[in-house]
């Protein structure tokens, strides 16, 4: 299975990626999580890439493509992927598409996250994670037991820096100006799949099930 999903920030490509990943052990790429592991690690790449993300601007396209390029060769990608914030522009799709064809792949579906704006605010203010293992948690709907503490490694859990509102605001424009135009992209490729982003947590895995069934 090759899937892209796709869908504004804080949409829930990762818990819905979470959810496939627990039927269909695919490689969960996120170039998010990818970058946010070279900051950690304090690598070179890691440096540039934190001060487009703290300002909550797309990284370069040179760079993410190259990095996206190096890790789709990897062994676990070659047998299937499921890609969670790649591509994000139409230059990163494009790439993307001479990557596949390089490689003789083709993509399964492009899942399209539908949500409005004001919801992706409420959800993304209100998101924690734990800096040590990244465990997700919500202030509302699934806290810590014990506030800034991981449930699960003890670690610290805290606000990302790009979740502060005006920074959410800011990436929501980006996704409307640079990202959303890929769902005309892969709505002509006739592979897009949109699923409310405001139902079940599984809610794409179902849509996968029965598009596999229908096949
Ligand atoms: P995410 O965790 O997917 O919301 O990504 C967090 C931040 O990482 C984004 O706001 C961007 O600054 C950067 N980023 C992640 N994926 C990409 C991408 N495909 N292209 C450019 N920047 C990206």
């Amino acid at each position: 299975m090759r899937i892209i999903l796709l869908g504004a920030p804080g949409a829930g490509k990762g818990t819905q990626a979470d959810s496939i990943k627990a039927k269909y052990p695919v490689a969960h790429i996120s170039t998010g999580d990818m970058l946010r592991s070279n900051i950690k690690e304090g690598t070179e790449l890691g440096r540039n890439a934190e001060v487009y993300m703290d300002a909550g601007k797309l990284v370069p396209d040179d760079v993410i493509i190259a990095m996206m390029e190096r890790r789709l060769m990897e062994d676990d990608a070659k047998e299937g992927f499921m890609l969670d914030g790649f591509p994000r522009t139409i230059a990163q799709a494009k790439a993307l598409d001479e990557i596949l064809d390089k490689m003789k792949l083709k993509l399964d579906a492009v899942v399209d996250l539908v949500i409005e704006d004001d919801a992706v605010v409420g959800r993304l203010t209100s998101r924690r994670v734990c800096r040590q293992c990244g465990e997700i948690y919500n202030t509302v709907m699934k806290p810590s037991s014990k506030e800034g503490v991981c449930d699960k490694c003890g670690g610290d859990v805290v606000q990302r820096d790009d979740d502060k509102e005006d920074v959410i605001r800011k990436r929501l424009s980006v996704f409307h100006e640079q990202t959303a135009p890929l769902i005309d992209y892969y709505g002509k490729q006739g592979i897009l799949v949109p699923v409310d982003a405001t139902g079940e947590k599984d809610a794409v895995l179902k849509v996968l099930e029965q598009k596999k069934a229908n096949a």
